[in-house]
């Protein structure tokens, strides 16, 4: 049955081999050595953010770790997947030349799709969280076009010591925070599903996968939430019958 795969939170980098084995049994199981009826491939890989830990800019793609993520990427597309990549707040600096080199489309965040005949609207989910005023304010800075062309203008290596800080940072205000101020808001879901006509929701960020259903002006709406890589690799797959999570 045609079907699309969605993923999210890989934090792909060189110093997690587990998550970079994963994604490599993930993508080489879709290939057609592993799956030859082509009806039985993913029509489409939708990567819903944070496929990196990190992205500091485009002109490190020639990076050996990132070369092979890409290579992986631009070989299903070749094969007939369309590969779809939406911003995380890891990778928020992944630009046109990378998704070119990956064969993949750049998707604006939310992106409403018709996937077989359910709109259903796609987003990093980040924007959702909006417990967390803090966040959101660093969120705006970091969105902030001026804010990422004035950072992309530094040196490279200047730009990954940046963001080593910043995590280092990251990490210690969340042992600090309350984890209900880290999930969405329901109020904010509600608002982004009226203002795009009570579509179905698939989102990730948060590494709490589940399937919600929110009430919205009368609308039962659907929301998926993709799961991280950390401890295994986690996907869901929806075709004109719905989705379900799948572990492999
Ligand atoms: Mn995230």
């Amino acid at each position: 049955m045609p079907h699309s795969l969605f993923i999210s939170d890989l934090h792909l980098s060189a110093d997690q081999p587990h998550s970079m084995a994963a994604f490599r049994r993930f993508i080489a199981g879709l290939t057609p050595q592993a799956c030859p009826e082509p009806s039985r491939r993913a029509e489409a890989l939708y990567i819903l953010g944070d496929l990196f830990d990190y992205w500091a800019g485009d002109d490190d793609l020639e990076d050996e770790f990132y070369a092979q993520v890409i290579a992986a990427l631009r070989g299903l597309a070749q094969h007939g997947t369309q590969v779809y990549l939406l911003h995380g707040n890891r990778d928020l600096l992944m630009g046109e030349t990378l998704a070119n080199a990956c064969h993949a489309t750049l998707l604006n965040d939310p992106a409403l799709v018709d996937l077989y005949g359910t709109p259903t609207l796609l987003s990093h989910g980040d924007m959702l969280c909006t417990h967390d005023a803090e966040y959101q304010r660093y969120r705006a800075q970091v969105h902030d076009a001026d804010f990422q062309r004035q950072f992309l203008a530094k040196p490279l290596a200047e730009r990954k010591a940046y963001i080593a800080q910043l995590r280092e940072r990251s990490i210690a205000e969340k042992q600090s925070k309350d984890s209900a101020i880290m999930d969405v808001d329901d109020n904010a879901v509600a608002a982004l599903l009226r203002e795009h006509g009570y579509p179905r929701l698939i989102h990730g960020h948060t590494h709490r996968p589940d399937r919600h259903e929110h009430r919205v002006d009368g609308h039962i709406c659907e929301r998926w939430v993709l799961g991280d890589w950390h401890q295994q690799g986690s996907a869901l797959r929806c075709d004109a019958q719905g989705c379900r999570s799948i572990g492999f």
